[in-house]
């Protein structure tokens, strides 16, 4: 049995509803007893469990929104505000993210679309560049979300690319490209494929070891 807050009035009718702390209120007549109390919110206990289960989840919400306060965004850490004036879901000045709000769904949502969009501005150039410059041909490119990789080559050389990388450094991303062009000609973690890589980007190890170092952080999205 669910221990309401009876609040006791002049009105006609018993009512019931559920706070934003999800507890059960219930307006009652002055000559309503507790048993006829009882049994209407039994009555009911099918709406109150509904509402309540929706309410806490909606204050889960709220509380993980609150831990999303910072965003990376290419190797670098910029605080994140809550703005409920603005129009646009999401706006970066260079030193802000400002987000409208809403739940911390949303916000993850909103994010990652637009860590998606510069991904594609600003990564997928760069595997241009390097394809050019080390004549390390691809046939097609795509950007998604992956859960275990930061990046992909198929046998037909079409390389996948992780857009959650956006928040690593560029050099990071740079290293994933590379990697995955010097995949189109090495099918292998060979030596061979690791000479190539060195070739072409001879820092190559301290992209690695940062993504080993910090790859959980992009995927805590
Ligand atoms: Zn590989």
């Amino acid at each position: 049995m669910i221990t309401p807050q009876i609040i006791r009035s002049n009105r006609k009718t018993l009512s019931l509803s559920i706070n934003e702390n999800a507890d059960l209120v219930v307006r009652a007549p002055h000559r309503v007893s507790y048993d006829e109390i009882k049994k209407f919110i039994s009555e009911k206990s099918a709406w109150i469990d509904k509402k309540q289960r929706l309410i806490k989840a909606q204050l889960k919400e709220k509380v993980n929104a609150n831990l999303i306060s910072q965003c990376l965004y290419l190797g670098t850490l910029y605080p994140l505000k809550i703005d409920n004036n603005r129009v646009e879901p999401i706006s970066f000045n260079g030193h802000i993210f400002t987000i409208a709000n809403i739940n911390s769904e949303k916000i993850s949502l909103i994010l990652k679309s637009w860590y998606k969009k510069r991904f594609i501005e600003i990564a997928v150039p760069r595997l241009g560049y390097f394809s050019n410059k080390h004549q390390l041909k691809f046939n097609q490119i795509r950007v998604k979300e992956q859960k275990t990789l930061w990046g992909s080559c198929s046998s037909k050389n079409n390389i996948n690319l992780n857009y959650l990388l956006i928040m690593a450094p560029i050099k990071v991303i740079d290293y994933v490209i590379v990697h995955e062009l010097v995949h189109t000609i090495h099918k292998n973690h060979s030596a061979k494929f690791w000479q190539k890589v060195e070739t072409i980007m001879p820092n190559y190890e301290d992209a690695r070891c940062w993504l080993k170092d910090n790859g959980y952080k992009l995927r805590r999205l």
